[in-house]
């Protein structure tokens, strides 16, 4: 009988995994058309705001795969997919080359580009970024790498920490994101000589105790690192941020990423709001 049962299951079980299979080898090879067309991918930006006056001094690039079968299709199901199957090299360049392309003519202090530990580690990785910096004219000190913490622990990869230094070097800046996520011990943070620290989104939870954010911020402060806070979606969170010194943040509250067109537009609202300002 149990064997019976045992059988069944292992049935079901490996047509759910060959369906699974299946799908992912799919998305895979949509991927890749995706990546040779280049117009089904896009870049949403998320503005970053400065906690003193509340201006937009950052913005973070989130890219977005507009399938025409499956809808919006979000990174956090295709980019482990191009992870796995190499395709991230591909993808993790066209993601710089639009965003630095984007970013050229906004005044702004730095664009945000999340790479993953997978690409970082690829060699070639430092030289290929400063190609597409030379290539868009974009100053290396306002590009900003974004790396999550898990990635940067992986101190055994020679490669990603050489590739670091040498964006370092050229003065392009790093930050560490969804901090608290991984072990990262005060050691640790200093020995990374990152610029800036990104509090994880879960930090904000109302179960999460606020004295927490509170350490990230002095202990980030202490060692000269400068921290922003995502995820920001209520009132109440962004006053507490500010109250304890949290120097930019960022979430729905304030903007949802946008399109390009809809954040140059809040840019330009920006700047004209301060020369209304200044005429006043
Ligand atoms: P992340 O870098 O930590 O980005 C923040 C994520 O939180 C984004 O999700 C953003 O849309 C979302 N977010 C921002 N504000 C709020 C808020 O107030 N509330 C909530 N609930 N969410 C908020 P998204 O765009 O789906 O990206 C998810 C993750 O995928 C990113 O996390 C990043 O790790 C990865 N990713 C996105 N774009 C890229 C890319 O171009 N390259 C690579 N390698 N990874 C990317
Ligand atoms: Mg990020
Ligand atoms: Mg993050
Ligand atoms: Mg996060």
């Amino acid at each position: 009988q149990a064997k019976v049962k045992g059988g069944q299951q292992f049935q079901i079980f490996s047509e759910d995994m060959s369906r699974h299979l299946v799908e992912r080898q799919q998305l895979e090879t949509e991927l890749r058309c995706a990546l040779e067309n280049g117009n089904e991918l896009e870049l949403f930006f998320q503005p970053i705001y400065a906690s003193e006056d509340l201006r937009i001094t950052s913005v973070e690039s989130l890219v977005r795969w507009n399938h025409p079968r499956r809808g919006l299709v979000t990174p956090l199901e295709f980019i482990p997919i191009a992870e796995e199957t190499g395709l991230i090299g591909k993808l993790g360049e066209w993601v710089l080359r639009e965003a630095c392309r984007a970013a050229k003519d906004w005044s702004i202090e730095t664009i945000a580009v999340n790479v993953s530990p997978i690409q970082l580690s690829q060699p070639g990785f430092p030289e290929m970024v400063f190609d597409v910096l030379l290539e868009s004219g974009l100053s290396p000190q306002k590009l900003e790498i974004e790396i999550t913490e898990t990635a940067l622990l992986d101190s055994s990869n020679t490669t990603s920490k050489r590739a670091l230094k040498a964006l370092r070097d050229a003065g392009v800046r790093i930050a560490l994101d969804d901090f608290g996520t991984g072990y990262s011990s005060l050691n640790n943070l200093i020995a990374l000589q990152v610029d800036f620290v990104k509090i994880d989104r879960s930090f904000l939870q109302p179960t999460s105790s606020r004295s927490v954010i509170w350490a990230i911020i002095n202990m980030s402060h202490a060692i000269g690192l400068e921290v922003t806070a995502e995820g920001v979606e209520t009132e109440d969170q962004k006053e507490f941020l500010i109250a304890v010194g949290c120097d930019h943040i960022q979430g729905y509250l304030l903007s949802k990423p946008l399109p390009e067109a809809s954040f140059t537009a809040l840019l330009e609202e920006q700047i004209s709001g301060v020369k209304d300002s200044a005429a006043a």
